[in-house]
């Protein structure tokens, strides 16, 4: 993310004055609800294995230092989940593929929001809370989730990708409001997730009414 803003920056003295220039957090809050990528995302053709290693180590070196947690384990599951009581993230191989077709952003966005889980864990008051709900420690880890991948200095996004990542929370969101397992409606992952990146990309200074109520749980 470091160099994504070196970059903007870069691209700010090219610029005629008459342009506008985004910074990422106007460009978030300006764009942050278009459906899809604005130009076709590039389907990631890496080795996943190697981009889950990665988020995972950068999420512990930027919001696990804080937490004070670590770095923890991942493994191929049946279903994608963080395991409270081995502490391991469990990724679902056909899922993390198909997400794969939208770039790295998302499944990037996949792994830090179960990292987050595990930062709940640690720390969180909401799992406690007696008034705790899936939906408020879901739209949680999608708001850490953003804080995590706007502080990692192992791997940088481009807009085209911030937007990619907006679009998978978004995606991911449900309608099962009377479900125990209600996660959220795709709005709120997408407003978590862009307060989590506003909140990380500005290094804590924008918390804007989102990071209180998601990242906060207030
Ligand atoms: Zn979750």
């Amino acid at each position: 993310m470091r160099r994504f803003i070196q970059l903007l920056n870069k691209h700010k003295l090219r610029l005629p004055y008459s342009k506008i220039v985004f910074t990422l957090s106007t460009f978030l809050a300006v764009n942050a609800f278009t459906a899809l990528p604005s130009k076709a995302a590039i389907e990631f053709t890496g080795d996943i294995d190697t981009l889950v290693d990665t988020v995972i180590e950068g999420a512990a070196n930027s919001m696990g230092k804080v937490a004070g947690t670590g770095k923890i384990k991942w493994a191929w599951c049946e279903d994608t989940y963080y395991n409270s009581i081995s502490k391991t993230i469990c990724l679902e191989p056909k899922f993390m593929k198909e997400l794969g077709k939208a770039g790295k952003a998302a499944i990037s966005f996949v792994v830090a929001h179960e990292y987050a889980h595990h930062v709940q864990y640690a720390t969180s008051k909401l799992i406690s809370n007696a008034q705790r709900n899936t939906m408020r420690l879901e739209l949680q880890a999608d708001c850490y989730a953003g804080i995590i991948l706007a502080s990692t200095d192992n791997i940088s996004f481009n807009l085209d990708e911030v937007q990619t990542m907006i679009a998978a929370a978004y995606s991911v969101g449900d309608q099962a409001y009377d479900d125990f397992n209600h996660h959220g409606p795709g709005e709120n992952r997408a407003l978590a997730l862009r307060s989590g990146l506003r909140y990380g990309s500005s290094k804590g200074e924008i918390k804007d009414t989102y990071y209180k109520m998601f990242c906060l749980g207030k």
